[in-house]
């Protein structure tokens, strides 16, 4: 586990399963282009969320690359889902610039609706084959650009699925701090 205060807002890396963050107003979704269950973060959010996120999530699907939604949170223990659909690795291209659209339309979403707190699932890096470490170089260096624009978010969580993937995304930050 990594956390730390940046320009007054808490970054944070854990482990854990990112449909149980009950303590987070909402959560993104790794989402496909119908913002259907799917397998992943996807499943894990639908399936907790009950068939009421899919209904609420079909007349605003499909959603291309880079593009982020926000839905209610249903049976989650969260207010809002923020759907993201990841680029396909070296398919959807510039796959770079397309993950930090989701990550810069996610931040932009959760500030239009007053979010405080918002959690991450590494978008891309499954079904979609982005490497992780770059995947989680863009992803920080979108959000630390973006930090001294944030008004209500102060409170941004990565959840990560094992142990070593929270232990890479702690060195990409510490390597990323450094840098400024
Ligand atoms: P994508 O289609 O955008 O690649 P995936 O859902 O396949 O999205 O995977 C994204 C990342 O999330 C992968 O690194 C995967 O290991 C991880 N992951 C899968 N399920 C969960 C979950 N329930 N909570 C957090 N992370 C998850």
């Amino acid at each position: 586990m990594m956390k730390r205060e940046i320009q007054g807002i808490t970054l944070e890396c854990r482990q854990g399963d990112i449909a149980r963050q009950s303590d987070m107003q909402a959560i993104v979704n790794a989402a496909n282009a119908q913002l259907r269950m799917g397998g992943g973060v996807a499943g894990a959010i639908h399936r907790a969320a009950g068939p009421g996120l899919e209904e609420e999530c079909r007349p605003l699907a499909p959603i291309r690359p880079g593009q982020a939604v926000i839905t209610g949170g249903h049976d989650l223990p969260n207010d809002y889902v923020i759907h993201c659909l990841g680029p396909v690795y070296q398919v959807d291209e510039p796959s770079p610039e397309l993950l930090a659209s989701c990550y810069q339309n996610a931040l932009r979403l959760a500030e239009d609706n007053h979010v405080r707190s918002l959690a991450f699932p590494s978008i891309s890096t499954g079904a979609f084959g982005y490497p992780m470490e770059s995947a989680a170089k863009v992803a920080f260096g979108t959000v630390m650009d973006a930090l001294p624009r944030l008004s209500s978010v102060k409170h941004i969580r990565f959840v990560l699925f094992s142990e070593g993937d929270v232990t890479l995304h702690a060195e990409v930050v510490e390597h990323l701090v450094g840098l400024r």
